[in-house]
């Protein structure tokens, strides 16, 4: 009697721990073959995605989706949808009055400028901003002050606190342990990632102009350099957002839109701090995560600091990514859903 008790609780135990594992997040994804750019509309009611990219892995096939509402993604099963392949003009014409679609048109209208070209601040209405941090290749660790001081500062107010990581391939490979570390407190619900994808090898000229350096450095595969980078987020799990930051925050008009038909947004600053850039409200504020740049991530933990009775009022906070851009292009009088 007492071993059929024994075993049920097992039973118990081992679904309950399964079933946890499986809301902490993504999976790893570690064989992946056939990585493509692949459009379409898939749609399991009520929810209409935009699919972006297709893989296999294990045999298995999968979807990179996008939900043109929220922009949130998923990775998911093709069987799970009515899947209707298309190509890129026929989606987004099909998704045009989305945020989603709405802000890769403005960062393509915003394309000409050599350095932040892209979508660079989100709503102005909002008290606080949206942090990002670059994490490009580097030797030293991450700068790990970022992360438990905006935990402390946001504990009574924001938990998990939303903040995006622009992550290099190569920065991938360096640091998995600061990786790990990462993914703990995404795990523990200390804070919430948006990945933005930051080119695989973030290559960097110290010489050469900026209209000829970072991807624009001849000899660039930008197919690598933002595919490579998505795989080794998927291999990492890591969920890969509709985001990409140029290194350098360096692009012309004609890297936009490679980028743009990737189906990504540029997303670039109005305040990068250790350049001396004032945060205001809708900012989205830049900071190295990577060890390079202590400077702008003392000038973060000042602004926070100074914040602290606004933050305690929930007058001050900090925006998730996704959230900003899509509340931006969020038009209440468009009756459907796409
Ligand atoms: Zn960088």
């Amino acid at each position: 009697m007492k071993l059929k008790y024994i075993l049920k609780l097992f039973t118990i135990l081992f679904i309950l721990s399964i079933l946890s594992n499986k809301s902490k997040g993504q999976a790893n994804y570690l064989k992946i073959t056939n990585y493509k750019v692949y459009y379409g509309w898939a749609t399991h009611y009520p929810q209409d995605w935009m699919i972006i990219r297709q893989f296999e892995n294990e045999g298995k096939n999968y979807f990179l989706l996008v939900n043109p509402q929220t922009l949130e993604t998923r990775i998911d099963e093709p069987s799970f949808y009515k899947v209707k392949p298309m190509a890129l003009t026929e989606v987004r014409d099909f998704f045009k009055n989305s945020p989603y679609i709405k802000a890769i048109k403005k960062a393509e209208r915003h394309s000409v400028n050599t350095q932040d070209a892209g979508i660079e601040n989100g709503m102005p209405k909002q008290t606080g901003i949206s942090l990002t941090a670059d994490l490009c290749p580097s030797h030293r660790p991450l700068d790990k002050r970022i992360f438990t001081s905006i935990v402390q500062e946001f504990e009574q107010v924001e938990k998990p606190v939303p903040l995006a990581l622009s992550v290099s391939g190569v920065w991938m490979k360096q640091h998995p342990d600061d990786l790990e570390w990462l993914k703990k407190m995404q795990a523990d619900h200390q804070i919430n990632i948006t990945w933005i994808n930051h080119s695989y090898n973030h290559r960097v000229s110290p010489t050469l102009p900026l209209k000829k350096n970072f991807l624009l450095l001849p000899g660039t595969d930008i197919n690598f350099e933002v595919l490579e980078t998505e795989k080794a987020m998927l291999k990492n799990g890591l969920l890969p957002s509709v985001f990409f930051r140029f290194p350098g925050l360096v692009s012309d008009q004609q890297l936009v839109f490679k980028i743009t038909d990737f189906g990504l947004i540029p997303v670039g600053s109005d305040a990068w701090l250790a350049k001396g850039q004032k945060p205001q409200a809708g900012s989205i504020v830049l900071i190295h995560g990577n060890g390079n740049e202590p400077v702008g991530v003392n000038d973060f933990i000042k602004l926070i600091h100074s914040k602290t009775k606004a933050i305690a009022k929930k007058e001050w906070l900090l925006y998730d990514l996704r959230e900003s851009v899509d509340k931006e292009f969020e038009n209440k009088s468009d009756s459907t859903n796409r």
